[in-house]
């Protein structure tokens, strides 16, 4: 499917990364609150309550003022992503997506998972931002296999890319070498193909 929209490839610290248009995708591997980019995309739950995890990492890093619009704000649906403040992190903001739970992936979960992709993608956009960093939603405690999610998440940036956008940098920070080789697997096989 990426076949047509793939300019040209490169590696970068051995990873790959592809470039669309003027935007590339990009891998990262290690804690995503020490990221400077425009926004970073929380992994969060339904209620914005913070958690574990990369969530608990965020409010950690970022301090009071990301829990206090979280409380604000009130909750996301599942597949939906709010923004609030970056608070103290290097990042000017944090977008909240929520993925949803996996149940064996017959409950609209790819959907859902898809939507808070594009959902984040679309909340850049609206702020007119030129990059953002990605964690890997739904793929910790939530149970979304790696393989299955990572495809979800780079499709969707691909899909977003190919509309028109004025990111410039999208960043997937992948926390674990195990899940970091399977997101640069699978941009490789894109670039293989293209
Ligand atoms: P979910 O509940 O949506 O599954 P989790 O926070 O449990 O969210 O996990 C999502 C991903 O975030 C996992 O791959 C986990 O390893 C990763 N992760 C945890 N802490 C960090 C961090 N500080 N920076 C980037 N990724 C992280």
């Amino acid at each position: 499917m990426a076949n047509r929209v793939v300019r040209s490839s490169q590696t970068l610290a051995s990873w790959t990364m592809i470039t669309l248009n003027h935007t590339t995708l990009e891998l990262h591997q290690g804690d995503i609150t020490r990221l400077a980019v425009d926004a970073i995309v929380n992994a969060a739950n339904s209620g914005l309550r913070g958690g574990g995890g990369v969530d608990g990492a965020i409010h950690r890093a970022g301090g009071p003022a990301i829990m206090a619009e979280c409380r604000r704000l009130g909750g996301c649906p599942t597949g939906q992503a709010v923004v609030t403040t970056g608070g103290n992190l290097p990042a000017r903001y944090v977008i909240h997506a929520v993925g949803p739970v996996w149940q064996g992936g017959g409950r609209g979960e790819p959907d859902l998972l898809r939507s808070a992709y594009a959902n984040s993608l679309s909340r850049a956009e609206e702020l007119g931002l030129t990059s953002v960093a990605f964690s890997s939603l739904s793929t910790g405690v939530y149970g979304y296999p790696i393989e299955l999610a990572c495809r979800i998440a780079v499709d969707a940036a691909i899909d977003h890319v190919q509309r028109g956008t004025a990111l410039q940098r999208i960043v997937f920070c992948l926390f674990s070498a195990g899940d970091l080789a399977v997101y640069d697997q699978y941009l490789h096989n894109i670039t293989r193909n293209a």
